[in-house]
């Protein structure tokens, strides 16, 4: 099928309030402007310069999320046009987002990733972290930045059962953390094999990017 059917395959599928994020990471500008020709204009890439590259070769009404692990010192190179970061699991981040935020006179939206899988491999932040952050004093006197909602990615494994565990997990820290910072409102869960299940256990916002542009071949 082509990026267009699949395209219109997945939004057949999923619930108006589910935001499809088209994760394009490797995959060249033509690929993307078949999405966007098809009416996508959200797209997730994971390594800063590429989606810097992307941005810049492409229309502007596109929404560009980075989806992958930031490093503090490459901030600088999407703080212009950046919608929202996915993977914010420290302060330290979240203060550099500030700082080049405001030289933009930007707010900067972010989701705070939290750790929700056994593996070791996966980023993220522990829900007492968490939690401990959005209420302290140092983070409510950062004023271009927004923390509205939460990002988990769950164990990469076939056993559902514990993929479905993760996913209600981040579904009830979500609820939790609610209770004391209202500015929550996104759950960005779910990818290409696992997304239906997300959705069902409360996802707002899927990662899709295989299913969309078929499969990526890292050595080109
Ligand atoms: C690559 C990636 C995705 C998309 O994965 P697919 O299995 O191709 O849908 C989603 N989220 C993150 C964080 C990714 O790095």
């Amino acid at each position: 099928m082509s990026i267009e059917q699949n395209l219109q395959q997945i939004k057949s599928t999923i619930p108006e309030h589910v935001t499809l994020v088209a994760v394009s990471k490797t995959k060249p500008v033509s690929d993307l402007m078949e999405a966007y020709n098809a009416g996508q204009r959200i797209f997730g890439e994971n390594k800063i310069q590429e989606m810097a590259d992307k941005h810049a070769e492409m229309p502007k009404d596109i929404e560009w999320h980075m989806i992958g692990h930031v490093q503090r010192n490459k901030v600088k190179y999407m703080a212009e046009f950046v919608n929202l970061i996915h993977g914010v699991d420290s302060f330290k981040l979240l203060k550099e987002i500030n700082k080049q935020a405001k030289k933009y006179d930007r707010t900067i939206d972010c989701l705070l990733q939290i750790k929700i899988a056994e593996e070791d491999s996966k980023f993220g932040m522990s829900v007492n972290d968490a939690s401990q952050l959005l209420q302290s004093e140092e983070f409510s006197e950062l004023k271009n930045i927004k923390v509205v909602g939460l990002m988990g990615m769950a164990t990469f494994t076939d056993n559902m059962k514990q993929v479905e565990q993760e996913f209600k997990f981040l579904n009830n820290t979500f609820s939790d953390l609610k209770n004391f910072n209202p500015d929550l409102k996104i759950k960005s869960m779910g990818m290409s094999g696992d997304y239906q299940l997300a959705i069902n256990c409360g996802s707002t916002m899927i990662r899709v990017g295989s299913s969309i542009f078929g499969v990526r071949n890292y050595n080109i």
